[in-house]
């Protein structure tokens, strides 16, 4: 339905999970595995996310990093199983920790990984979310402020939904990188997977050649989540959090307060991926504007799932609502797949729905086809952003406090102890 060739397994590395693999795939060609009985179908590799974890320049602040690994054989996956014994690590949960101790000992074992066959690959996984390798989380400059020693040898780096090439190339040490967009394996929900993809060049499908493809940057185009759509684009801090009832807070770069602190509940704020992409650009000494692409960059797009297009027209957020799932049958129906619906050009699109689903639902996608839209608020602080179809925004002048009338006297409680005042100087103003 979504018009995707090969998927990762996830979570190979856990043993119920790789018993279940066994069982259930067989390999259809070196490397790639297919649904036994379903052999034409869709195909997997064997992949896992880890969770490396160390301190950072020799602080007390450690870092937890999600890296994508893709394995070429079962073979493989014993060998590094074997070196998890060693390294105690427990493959009892699907995303198990690799804990070290500084930046040498994760390059070292990223190292011995790479060690246990020529075409494992290593991927940090999401870069600029919370977790990823930029993530605001005790953030770091440069690769080899985490990866050390294995800095150079990493090739290949995932953009994650809240970021896209745009951003990604506002940090000069990724320009000769190869950057590559996925979603979710964990989830079949059809406004989950496939969310992102990659399109790559290969001779074949088997294992060697798309890593090889990858490595070489053999990438056709990657196909984007809307960055601004991401749980993490802008900053602030969303509603429902522990004293922000329905009040919120959110900020462009240009607006972020000076001290990065809420001026709702005090506490430091999550920084947004475009404003970390911007002192990260800042930090490694570039002097780049939003929307510069480095050379050889490939071609991306940006798409928004159809299901959660349907749900906006009818306005129903449940996207396994019955009435949403009829009509995106119909509508994949008549392309193939979904992916096939974003590249056809918009008369098309009229003439294969017409009759279909109603007229205003085809215009609806055509508004979003020319690019009529935008997600406001956008997504923050772990929430994603609200799909408005006709209106667009300018990311770049967001600049929005909302305090309910509850947290409002929370504050004032707070701000009559003489400690917080000086905290709170900001707010003080805000509510006078
Ligand atoms: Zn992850
Ligand atoms: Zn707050």
């Amino acid at each position: 339905m979504k018009g995707i060739n090969l998927i990762g397994t996830g979570d190979c590395l856990h043993e119920g999970w790789l018993q279940t693999l066994k069982e259930k795939l067989i390999e259809v060609s070196d490397g790639i595995f297919a649904l036994k009985g379903h052999e034409e179908g869709v195909q997997f590799i064997l992949q896992t996310e880890l969770i490396f974890t160390c301190n950072i320049n020799n602080s007390k602040n450690r870092k937890s990093v999600h890296i994508v690994f893709l394995f070429p054989s079962y073979e493989v996956i014993d060998r590094i199983l074997k070196l998890f014994e060693k390294w105690e690590v427990k493959n009892t949960i699907g995303r198990p920790f690799v804990k070290c101790k500084n930046n040498k000992e994760v390059g070292d074992r990223i190292l011995k990984i790479y060690d246990q066959d020529e075409f494992i690959e290593v991927i940090p996984a999401h870069v600029m979310t919370p977790n990823g390798i930029y993530g605001s989380q005790n953030p770091i400059v440069w690769l080899k402020d985490f990866f050390g020693e294995a800095a150079d040898r990493i090739k290949i780096f995932e953009t994650g939904l809240s970021a896209d090439p745009y951003i990604l190339s506002l940090i000069p040490e990724l320009d000769d990188k190869t950057l590559i967009s996925n979603s979710d394996a964990h989830s079949p929900a059809l406004n989950r997977l496939g969310r992102e993809f990659t399109t790559v060049k290969i001779k074949d499908m088997k294992f060697e050649s798309i890593i090889k493809a990858l490595r070489e940057n053999n990438v056709i185009y990657t196909s984007e989540f809307n960055p601004t759509e991401g749980k993490y684009f802008l900053t602030g801090h969303r509603a429902g959090k522990q004293g922000h009832n329905t009040s919120y807070c959110i900020y462009s770069p240009k607006f972020v307060p000076e001290d990065k602190l809420c001026p709702i509940c005090g506490k430091k704020l999550t920084i947004g991926v475009l404003q970390q992409a911007m002192e990260l650009n800042k930090l490694q000494g570039g002097d780049r504007e939003y929307g510069y692409l480095p050379p050889g960059r490939k071609k991306f797009v940006h798409m928004i799932p159809l299901i959660e297009i349907i749900g906006a027209y009818l306005g129903i957020k449940t996207y396994t609502s019955k009435k949403i799932l009829k009509i995106y049958s119909d509508i994949v129906e008549q392309f193939g797949n979904e992916c096939e619906l974003w590249f056809t050009d918009q008369n098309m699109i009229q003439k294969k729905l017409s009759g279909i689903i109603d007229d205003r639902l085809i215009e609806t996608i055509n508004t979003i086809k020319s690019g009529n839209f935008s997600f406001h608020p956008p997504g923050f602080d772990g929430a994603y952003g609200e799909l408005k179809i006709g209106d667009t925004i300018d990311i770049f002048e967001i600049n929005k406090i909302y305090i309910d009338d509850e947290t409002k006297k929370l504050i004032e409680k707070r701000l009559s102890n003489e400690k917080s005042k000086k905290k709170m100087k900001n707010l003080n103003s805000f509510i006078k």
